[in-house]
């Protein structure tokens, strides 16, 4: 791969996996899902990412995780797949199954339209998450109050 390409594929990963960890730590109170206890500091990919490229950049397809966990999907695939199913459903894990059959090889432009994208919708997420409560409007006062 040339290095211009090994660059955005690297920058594309690098911005799913902020999104992906971000939303994760928001959702889980920054502990990873898996056990509970340990803080979220990487993410994996449930179909494996080398075999199955296309779903490499899904978000259907990442979890983030705390290192430990990380280490022992590597190994043993099985209980992360199993909590994948358990917390999304089985009816989507077999989806990406299939859908992981098909090939697909990233251009250039496919890595820098994905960096460009995760970075947008981690941008939109946040500005949805740092934004006021909406205000709730007073009752007019000549409602009768309960
Ligand atoms: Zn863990």
């Amino acid at each position: 791969m040339p290095t211009r390409m090994k660059r955005a594929a690297k920058a594309a990963h690098k911005a799913l996996s902020l999104y992906v960890r971000t939303v994760f730590i928001a959702e889980y109170n920054g502990k990873c899902p898996l056990c509970g206890v340990n803080p979220i500091q990487a993410l994996f990919h449930i179909l494996r990412s080398k075999t199955v490229k296309i779903l490499r950049y899904d978000i259907r397809n990442v979890i983030a995780s705390c290192h430990k966990c990380n280490w022992i999907e590597y190994r043993n695939p099985d209980p992360s797949r199993a909590w994948y199913i358990r917390k999304y459903g089985v009816e989507q894990y077999l989806q990406l199954v299939d859908e992981g059959a098909n090939k697909l090889d990233f251009t250039l432009e496919d890595y820098e339209k994905i960096a460009k994208n995760f970075t947008n919708l981690l941008a939109a997420w946040k500005s949805i998450q740092e934004a006021p409560e909406p205000v709730r409007p007073a009752l007019p006062p000549d409602v009768p109050r309960l």
